[in-house]
């Protein structure tokens, strides 16, 4: 048998309610703050990741899904995220000289070649938005509240938001520098990856994940010591709206993200309880993306959210269940001119917007009445060929067990 590749997955119709619920959750709210949704295609010219998520990111160097086109050798890759198309979007739109802020958000499949594990698989669902225009704290507070507002309403209080600033260009090269000065007198307890990434991208050690490297990290230079003056306000301005707004937050100078384009603003809405892939959001500023793929200085923030990791957080916080869709009628022939009956009469109740079921497997009624009862029917109507000569027949109310006499062809439940 051919299998699923590794690390996709089959969402089965008694999982697609959850997902159903959390895509309105997030369209409900991502609408409520002014965000309109955003469809961009699966493949794009590779060259657009290596410019938007950065050539020094494992995203760009190990995990993504790139294969040459069919014609001119061309090479495409699989979004591995969402905000360089969206950036592509709009600069190939014309949106980036409309009126600003342009606010989009979209729920979409993405693809990384990882190692699969809970809460980390190679197709992946991720809500996410992007807000361009505003370099005021005001859009970044805006970004973080639609975040925040989607994880309380999925039920998510057990999420904390960790936020940081990483600095901009003019904090950057001193903060740089003293991050060098200080991973170099521990280089020899340094991972291989991260001996590379000195050199090229030191911030980046303060992510990695190996125990050695990250022991070295709580003692390290913190970026928020190190913000120029413009960085600093923005920041302070940033915490004085989110405490007005009553959303609450830990400043972590851990946070530094994986990707090359933020700025300032970082954060991350971390879950406890569902183990090591625990951050079900990460998001920051990226004031300089915009310009690197071709269009004019405009800033920007955005965020990604995990919908499988938002899924194991809420089954860890006992808000997973969604009620089971089920019939209003179940509808029971016996015999075949009964079937034609039958079919008609749920066919009439559909039309009316009532879930109807009626039997596919010609079983015995007996059998019927079993199946109506593991579909959780609130009626069953029971049709023999003296029900459908005389156009009337029992309509039982599963829970009270009481039965009605109805007419067949104008009945309703
Ligand atoms: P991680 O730190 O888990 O590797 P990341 O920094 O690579 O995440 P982003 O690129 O910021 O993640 O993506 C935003 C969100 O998408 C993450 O916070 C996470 O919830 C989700 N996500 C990222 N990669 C995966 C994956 N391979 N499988 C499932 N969800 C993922
Ligand atoms: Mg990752």
């Amino acid at each position: 048998m051919i299998q699923k590749i590794k690390g996709t997955m089959d969402i089965l119709p008694d999982e697609t309610p959850l997902f159903r619920k959390i895509e309105a959750i997030v369209r409900e709210e991502a609408e409520r703050y002014g965000f309109g949704e955003i469809r961009t295609p699966t493949f794009e010219n590779t060259d657009l990741f290596v410019r938007g998520v950065g050539d020094t990111t494992d995203v760009v160097q190990k995990e993504m899904y790139t294969f040459a086109d069919r014609d001119e050798g061309r090479s495409i890759s699989l979004r591995p995220e969402g905000t360089a198309s969206v950036v592509r979007a709009l600069i190939e739109n014309g949106l980036h000289v409309a009126a600003m802020p342009q606010k989009f958000y979209y729920i979409i499949n993405c693809f990384r070649h990882e190692a699969p594990q809970a809460g980390r698989s190679r197709e992946f669902f991720q809500f996410g938005t992007e807000t361009f225009g505003s370099e005021s704290p005001t859009a970044d507070a805006t970004v973080i509240a639609v975040a925040a507002s989607v994880l309380s309403r999925l039920g998510l209080r057990g999420v904390t938001l960790h936020l940081n600033s990483i600095g901009c260009k003019c904090c950057r090269p001193a903060y740089r520098e003293a991050l060098v000065g200080y991973y170099k007198s521990n280089e020899a307890t340094l991972c291989d990856t991260c001996r590379d990434r000195l050199g090229r991208n030191p911030l980046r050690l303060l992510d990695c994940k190996n125990p050695e490297c990250a022991a070295l990290a709580p003692a390290a230079p913190r970026t928020v010591d190190h913000l120029c003056e413009g960085c600093r306000a923005h920041f302070d301005e940033l915490c004085s709206m989110l405490d007005a707004m009553g959303i609450s937050y830990t400043v972590d100078p851990s946070i530094v993200r994986g990707l090359d384009y933020y700025t300032r603003t970082v954060f991350e809405f971390i879950a406890d309880g569902i183990g090591a892939q625990s951050t079900v959001c990460g998001g920051g500023r990226y004031d300089g993306l915009v310009e690197s793929l071709g269009g004019p200085a405009l800033p920007g923030i955005g965020f990604g959210m995990g919908i499988t990791r938002l899924i194991l957080a809420m089954r860890a916080a006992g808000t997973a269940d969604v009620p089971a869709v089920t019939p209003r009628i179940y509808v029971a022939p016996l015999g075949k001119a009964a079937t034609v009956t039958a079919m008609a009469t749920c066919e009439r109740l559909r039309r009316a917007g009532i879930y109807a079921e009626c039997d596919l497997m010609e079983r015995s009624l007996k059998a019927q009445m079993k199946y109506a009862g593991k579909l959780g029917a609130a009626y069953t109507l029971i049709l023999g060929d003296t029900e459908v000569a005389s156009g009337r027949a029992q309509l039982r109310d599963m829970q009270s067990g009481e039965q009605t006499e109805v007419d067949i062809a104008t009945f309703t439940v």
